[in-house]
């Protein structure tokens, strides 16, 4: 069978050349199954496509078009524990201790379920591809790294799955109590297990595996170690938490008499095939190991500004040359899963201390779209180009939210415009939100039994 051409006619498409956007107007995409194979203006693709009948054309006049959004870092199950009122005021470990008690009733059908939510809103934003930091493995618990990937294989996202890990509890000095970590042994297991059964290093993989320790303290030293020889010796990509609060830099001083950021040096954890959540609290010898070792950082704005961690210093991290990626983390740090809108939210955090010139629209977009997929190691990922994965977003252009400013600047209106759903989007050249709605399951279904798990897990 002969693969199926496309093409988004006479567009106006937002990218990035190299390092910095650029704005095509009057362009037109053609892809071919999930590859696209030319971005050209729109006379010359007419004339290339001429009397071609076998072509499904889609008139982007109307809309501006991105490369699908790359979000490097989220907890996808805890759509369940959103908004919870015991711990909307509080900061990170009393959030974590409290939320531990809840988390520890995790089932298959709760994690998938509320998973499909938080992947709902990601698309219905334009975020194309997610990573998921999914560590907590309640003991009797029928929880697997299936239960996400299902999730995402049942609304079309793409997806790097984190095989997370605890395994020091409450006894031990961690925080999770003991029924909520792992036997180490049992942890490498699982680890090997879901690497040989979904990880697909293809450029155009639906499905990665990384590995990735809840936090450098959440499991022990060794651990630590054996899982980044183990992710080195299978070429899967490293991820955790780390820096994330003043709280965290305290409690590995007192437990290892090291900064976290030294404390991963230490154990082999910095590298270009490493990504970090949150760096929020790094000195300067810090930002330069990262640069030196090319260890990415995923950045969650919104979840350092609910949680009240503080403020990464993004603009000097990518000024020394630091990989960033953006971030929306999980549903329980941050209510909202809009990629876009946590792009707007990186360049304004950045403004409140940093000034006006601190963060501007192109650094926003860079990090959410090609930066992401740079972190991810997907080089054919995150730009709107031939050969790159025809994962594309589109709003419309005669959307209020945009009116006026789409018109002289897209990328101003998309980064600075309070933007709201994508009105078409496509994952790996197949559309999975068509006229602003999910075309793979029905988005008012799932949050119905979302609200009916929610009410039976805390009856
Ligand atoms: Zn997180």
């Amino acid at each position: 069978m002969s693969a199926k051409t496309h093409c988004i006619a006479d567009t106006t498409i937002v990218t990035c050349r190299e390092d910095e956007p650029e704005v095509l107007h009057h362009h037109s995409i053609l892809f071919e199954d999930n590859v696209i194979t030319r971005v050209a203006p729109e006379s010359e693709i007419e004339h290339l496509l001429d009397g071609r009948s076998d072509v499904e054309r889609f008139d982007g006049r109307n809309h501006v078009v991105i490369p699908g959004l790359v979000n490097t870092h989220h907890h996808l199950y805890q759509s369940l524990t959103r908004g919870l009122q015991c711990v909307q005021n509080a900061e990170l470990f009393d959030w974590l201790t409290e939320l531990y008690t809840r988390w520890r009733h995790l089932s298959h059908e709760t994690v998938k379920l509320a998973a499909q939510v938080s992947i709902a809103e990601l698309l219905l934003s334009g975020c194309t591809t997610t990573s998921d930091h999914f560590y907590i493995f309640p003991q009797d618990s029928d929880v697997r790294v299936e239960s996400v990937l299902e999730a995402a294989s049942s609304l079309g996202m793409r997806i790097h799955v984190c095989r997370g890990s605890m395994s020091v509890g409450k006894s031990k000095g961690g925080l999770p109590p003991d029924d909520c970590v792992q036997d180490e042994k049992v942890i490498m297991r699982d680890c090997a297990r879901a690497i040989d059964a979904f990880h697909d290093p293809s450029p155009m993989a639906m499905v990665r595996v990384d590995l990735a320790p809840c936090s450098p303290f959440s499991i022990s030293t060794e651990l630590l170690r054996e899982t980044a020889a183990f992710a080195r010796d299978r070429s899967v990509l490293l991820h955790t938490h780390a820096a994330e609060t003043a709280d965290e830099e305290q409690y590995c001083l007192e437990r290892f008499g090291k900064r976290p950021i030294d404390y991963l040096a230490d154990c082999d954890w910095l590298g270009s095939d490493v990504y970090l959540a949150h760096c929020v609290h790094l000195s300067d010898g810090d930002i330069r190991k990262l640069a030196k070792t090319q260890t990415g950082v995923s950045h969650c704005p919104c979840s350092n500004m609910r949680l009240g961690s503080g403020i990464p210093a993004i603009p000097e991290l990518l000024r020394q040359g630091v990989r960033v990626g953006l971030g929306v983390d999980g549903s329980s740090s941050n209510d909202g899963g809009h990629l876009l809108a946590e792009a707007r939210q990186a360049l304004l955090l950045q403004r409140v201390t940093g000034g006006a010139t601190a963060m501007r629209t192109a650094d926003a977009f860079r990090i959410a779209s090609v930066g992401g997929a740079d972190l991810l190691g997907r080089q054919t990922l995150g730009r709107v180009a031939p050969g790159y994965a025809a994962d594309l977003a589109l709003y419309r252009t005669d959307d209020v939210a945009l009116a006026g400013a789409v018109a002289q600047d897209p990328l101003a209106a998309l980064m600075l415009c309070h933007v709201g759903r994508a009105d078409r989007v496509y994952v790996n050249g197949r559309i999975v939100v068509d006229d602003g709605h999910l075309t793979m399951l029905d988005e008012r279904k799932l949050a119905f039994d979302l609200n009916q798990a929610v009410g039976k897990l805390f009856r």
